[in-house]
């Protein structure tokens, strides 16, 4: 049941409906437990977003999928979701297009407050994801060259005919900066490392990769300050920040790897996070710190944030409360 009472202390005394699940997301992870646990019966409510960001996820902000399994000649990013929404729309989900704005822990049942609406819960999904930091560099925005030559995920977009022998450049200094340009080394002529130091940040081993690479080139202490082309990303405006000395440099791609952010402000430390912001989870399961609380997706997930292991973490968090609720005698 669904309720427009914003007035929290009032709702906990009004009598309502208790919900089996409450899913907070609308990528490959919320999605992906929409559909198990809809056909589950478990009925479950979807918080899909709607000034948090795209309904749908990072996926939405690129073209070809070219990695998720299933679709032998791609798929573009938002027709994935637009399947992935359906699916679960069919078996029986509830999607909201509201924000999750606030959540109750302190005691069962738990407490979801969206913009509009709240509910009483048993359990919840957290699939809220993360998002690639990017720079507000010159050319680089939405409007700009942002997917016309710049990205914020090599391993997603690398592979494009655009970037085939071209000169890549990476931002950043850490193990995804390293791990990327090694990567579009498969592609491009030649990949640049612009990194503001003069160290990398990445681990010894990762790091080596790059400096040993024949095809890697690292420039130390520098910054693209400009993206410049006709259609495409076509040239780099780099500067040197110790000499601040200016190059202009032919380029075809742009990748920020800069970190993500997790989007976990709204739990506002409700449950246990790592230092870095992202969601602690028992080893191999969704279950986070808080019984009846589970985490799916990049919201929980550094390493890998591919749409296929989110997906796959999202089943997983569908199951796991599944067993959960049985156990404990809700359904
Ligand atoms: P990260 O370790 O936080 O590194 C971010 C890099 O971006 C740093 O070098 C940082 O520069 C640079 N940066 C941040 N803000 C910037 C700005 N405003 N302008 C210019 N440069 C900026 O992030 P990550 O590389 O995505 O790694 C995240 C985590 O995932 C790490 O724990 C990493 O070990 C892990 N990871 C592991 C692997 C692997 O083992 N295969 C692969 C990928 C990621 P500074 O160094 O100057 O701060």
């Amino acid at each position: 049941m669904y309720y427009k009472d914003k007035n929290l202390i009032s709702f906990m005394n009004a009598k309502q409906d208790i919900e089996k699940l409450v899913i907070i997301g609308s990528g490959p992870a919320a999605y992906s437990a929409a559909i198990y646990a809809a056909r589950a019966n478990l009925n479950p409510i979807v918080f899909e977003g709607f000034m948090s960001g795209p309904i749908g996820g990072q996926l939405m902000t690129t073209t070809e999928v070219e990695n998720y399994p299933g679709f032998p000649g791609s798929i573009l990013g938002p027709k994935l979701m637009d399947n992935m929404k359906e699916q679960a729309k069919k078996f029986g989900s509830n999607c909201l297009t509201e924000d999750a704005i606030e959540v109750d822990f302190s005691k069962k049942p738990y407490v979801v407050q969206g913009t509009n609406s709240k509910f009483l819960t048993h359990s919840v999904i957290i699939a809220t994801g993360a998002n690639a930091k990017r720079l507000n560099i010159q050319g680089a925005n939405e409007g700009e060259f942002w997917q016309k030559g710049v990205t914020a995920c090599a391993i997603c977009d690398g592979a494009a005919p655009i970037f085939r022998d071209k000169d890549l450049y990476v931002i950043g200094g850490g193990d995804s900066a390293v791990e990327e340009a090694v990567f579009l080394t498969k592609y491009g002529e030649k990949v640049y490392i612009v990194h503001r130091r003069d160290e990398l940040r990445a681990s010894k081993i990762m790091a080596n990769r790059a400096l040993n690479h024949p095809k890697v080139e690292i420039l130390w202490n520098s910054e693209i300050i400009q993206v410049l082309g006709k259609n495409v990303v076509e040239e780099v405006l780099i500067k040197n920040n110790k000499t601040n000395k200016t190059e202009k440099k032919e380029a075809a791609g742009v990748f920020f790897a800069i970190g993500h952010s997790p989007n976990t402000t709204f739990l506002n430390n409700q449950i246990e996070l790592y230092p870095n912001g992202y969601i602690k989870v028992e080893k191999g399961t969704t279950k986070t710190s808080k019984e009846g609380v589970f985490a799916a997706g990049d919201v929980q997930d550094y390493t890998y944030r591919q749409a296929i292991t989110a997906a796959g973490s999202g089943c997983m968090s569908a199951l796991e409360v599944e067993k959960y609720l049985v156990e404990k005698g809700y359904i």
